[in-house]
């Protein structure tokens, strides 16, 4: 194939995101520059889903406080309706009060007279109570009304906002398809038997961008319709080959190389839970999601694999056992010790 040099790259215009890249050091710039927009994208995406999530927490504090406070007024309305009554059915008369000034009040009297002292405080307490009380009411349900209709807000841009990345990664995966067809390059053609795999595809392979590698520089699995790097490939064929013997079936595999745009597909349907399009290394073809078993985290086969599959160089990285916990997910690298 004819690959212009990389000082003759053409002049581009300002902003000019749909022009067709004419060669692959220049494709892999442009994808590299799209995922490293959808990197920030995302992150920006899961920083305003965390703030979203402590404003809703703060929100339902807000609304038990809301509720509790409403639960004390009415308690407090209470003893005031109380008292009201309580001082109407036992009124201190003139009497009692003159014959107190005259030295010569009796005991019932004293008593009655610290009861309406008592009772005047306490209506006075629990009146100024209430206010506060109904303030404090008033206050938290605007908050948590404006708390609300902010949070609504910034949902709906959210999910503006992942429309905008979604077209605009479409466009980009469509021209970089379009520029590797008219390089000559077949993307979907799958190659022929695993065992033939020249491990001198790697350094192929490695020249193109993450989800755009042709088909015919993948080696293909024994299980049909998946394909891997070269030597991720060889190492798994091995690995399966134990694993049959383990188990006396093959490793089922759900995914293995993963193009842009399936990784897109994948993206869209969980932003910000699965890999960025160009970032996955299934775009590698360095990593498989396995099934008939393996997907389960302890199961028999998924320990299995987790003690043997260092073995061929294949792992289960740290972060699938947490966030996101995918079981399912395998790695290879070819730096682990391996057998082969
Ligand atoms: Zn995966």
């Amino acid at each position: 194939m004819a690959v212009t040099s990389l000082v003759a790259l053409p002049a581009r215009a300002a902003g000019a995101h749909s022009k067709d890249p004419s060669n692959l050091t220049e494709l892999r710039k442009e994808a590299e520059k799209s995922a490293k927009e959808l990197e920030e994208a995302t992150r920006a995406l899961e920083k305003r889903r965390a703030s979203i999530a402590t404003s809703e927490k703060e929100l339902k504090t807000k609304l038990d406080g809301l509720h509790q406070a409403e639960l004390r007024l009415q308690q407090m309305r209470q003893p005031v309706s109380e008292m009201a009554e309580l001082l109407y059915q036992q009124p201190v008369g003139a009497d009692g009060v003159a014959s107190f000034l005259a030295g010569d009040a009796n005991q019932d009297t004293l008593r009655s007279m610290a009861n309406v002292t008592q009772i005047v405080r306490d209506r006075q307490y629990a009146v100024e109570q209430t206010a506060t009380l109904a303030r404090d009411t008033q206050r938290l349900a605007s908050e948590a009304q404006e708390l609300r209709a902010d949070n609504l807000l910034a949902e709906a841009q959210m999910s503006a906002e992942i429309d905008t990345l979604r077209r605009r990664s479409d466009k980009v995966v469509k021209s970089l398809t379009a520029a590797l067809v008219k390089l000559g390059i077949k993307i979907d053609k799958v190659g022929t038997a695993a065992l033939k795999c020249n491990p001198l595809r790697i350094a192929t392979a490695n020249s193109y961008p993450n989800g755009l590698i042709p088909s015919s520089m993948l080696c293909p699995l024994q299980q049909r319709g998946h394909s891997l790097r070269a030597d991720a490939a060889i190492a798994f064929v091995s690995l399966n080959e134990a694993y049959r013997r383990r188990f006396g079936r093959q490793i089922c595999v759900t995914d293995a190389y993963r193009s842009l745009a399936a990784q897109q597909s994948v993206y869209y349907r969980r932003p910000g839970f699965a890999a960025v399009p160009g970032r996955s290394n299934h775009g590698l073809g360095l990593a498989v999601d396995l099934c008939g078993g393996v997907e389960r985290f302890r199961s028999v086969e998924f320990v299995w694999m987790e003690q043997n599959a260092k073995r061929y160089g294949w792992f289960h990285p740290d972060w699938a056992y947490s966030s996101p916990f995918e079981p399912w997910h395998w790695e290879y690298d070819p730096k682990i010790d391996s057998i082969l």
